[in-house]
């Protein structure tokens, strides 16, 4: 796993690699079948003892995580996060502050709900650099708190209380499922912690973008509009949007 590698797994394609793209799309479905039933003859030959499966199966892809709060200076190259007209939440001017956690895997790799929740809005965002098939969820998230309690015979408690806090998550980058999908693309339908809600697109439905992953971001607001948030934000809005938008890593663990 590689922490913040931006340059493989965060560069924008050009409409040349997209187009092509969508042609290597057709051959690659093949060759997932292709693939598929080789790794049938090569377990079944494993198992018999005569072929070591891990060499002859290298991985297709690599796995890479994009950090929270990143200054990407010179990533975003495209008018989206360089227009002053185009303000999302509030939030516009040279934007190059990352607001969320991008997880690179493999396309077609199934993204869960990290809980359980209620779709917010599904959809897709088509610009160059934007988020390709996106969905948002309202997840209803179970706070432990303890308070301190001091009563009249002078014994001191601690009482643990739970409440429930809002917040909105974005998984952008997906692909076209995420449309599709009956139990999950219209607003208003539950969802259930780990259920899959999308698969990670490729850069012809992913917003253009060159090595396939999620990016995951939380909010403490709705958005304003369906499906988006402002991915990033510029150098002088960064307090507010660092509190608006809070580290990931407050459900998602540790992960670096
Ligand atoms: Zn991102």
């Amino acid at each position: 796993m590689t922490v913040g590698d931006h340059r493989t797994s965060q560069g924008m394609a050009t409409l040349q690699q997209i187009q092509q793209a969508k042609r290597m799309a057709v051959l690659r479905s093949i060759g997932r079948w292709t693939r598929c039933f080789a790794v049938k003859l090569v377990t079944i030959a494993s198992s018999l003892g005569r072929i070591q499966l891990h060499r002859m199966l290298p991985p297709l892809n690599r796995y890479a995580i994009g950090k929270y709060d990143e200054n990407r200076v010179g990533m975003y190259d495209s008018d989206l996060f360089d227009n002053l007209d185009n303000t999302i939440d509030g939030y516009g001017g040279r934007r190059t502050v990352h607001l969320g956690i991008d997880l690179s895997a493999p396309v077609g790799t199934p993204v869960h709900a990290f809980a359980s929740g209620v779709v917010h809005s599904v959809g897709y965002n088509p610009d160059h650099g934007d988020y390709g098939y996106v969905i948002v969820i309202e997840h209803h998230l179970q706070l432990l708190s303890s308070s301190h309690n001091n009563n009249n015979n002078n014994n001191n408690n601690n009482q643990n209380t739970t409440t429930t806090r809002r917040v909105w998550a974005l998984y952008g980058h997906l692909d076209k499922s995420t449309v599709q999908r009956k139990e999950s693309s219209r607003p208003g339908l539950p969802i259930r912690k780990g259920q899959v809600i999308g698969r990670l697109g490729d850069i012809y439905e992913n917003g253009g973008w060159l090595a396939p992953h999620v990016h995951f971001q939380l909010s403490t607001k709705p958005p304003d509009q369906p499906h988006d948030m402002p991915g990033a934000s510029s150098v002088e809005d960064r307090p507010t949007a660092l509190l608006q938008y809070p580290d990931p890593r407050y459900v998602l663990g540790p992960l670096y």
